[in-house]
């Protein structure tokens, strides 16, 4: 186990193949420090996700492991993303799922950028 409760990075995930350049992926940004593409299965009308190029398996092995220019460079890559995608005038939601209660699917790190229409409650009550 690692920072996270999660196992040691895989790099046979699935986001570390699309970085490679193994599986196709919907790319609408790519830097230094991180890569954005549509997600597979879209919850909203928009809703891409952003990956480190970095090998970290949550937000908490990436907070706790990254260096500070890496998480400076994420999260300014968030932020352009967001705004290239012309959601900073009517709003979004960012959202990273971090271990088992959060029903994380895939053990690379990544942020959720949701928007294009209200999105209603933060999370479901039930
Ligand atoms: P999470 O539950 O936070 O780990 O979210 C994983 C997300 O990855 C889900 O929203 C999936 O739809 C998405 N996803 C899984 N495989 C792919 C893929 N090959 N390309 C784009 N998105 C994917």
């Amino acid at each position: 186990m690692n920072v996270s409760g999660l196992p040691p990075y895989d790099p046979q995930n699935i986001f570390a193949r699309i970085l490679r350049g193994e599986i196709p992926s919907k790319r609408v940004h790519e830097d230094e420090f991180a890569l954005a593409f549509h997600d597979i299965n879209p919850l909203t009308p928009t809703h891409v996700l952003v990956i480190p190029k970095g090998p970290y398996v949550s937000a908490a092995d990436f907070h706790g492991s990254a260096t500070t220019e890496e998480i400076a460079g994420f999260w300014r890559a968030v932020g352009h993303v967001a705004k290239s995608l012309g959601l900073e005038e009517p709003g979004y939601r960012l959202l990273t799922n971090m271990g088992r209660d959060s029903g994380q699917e895939v053990p690379h790190f990544h942020v959720h950028i949701f928007g294009g229409k209200r999105l209603g409650r933060m999370v479901s009550a039930g």
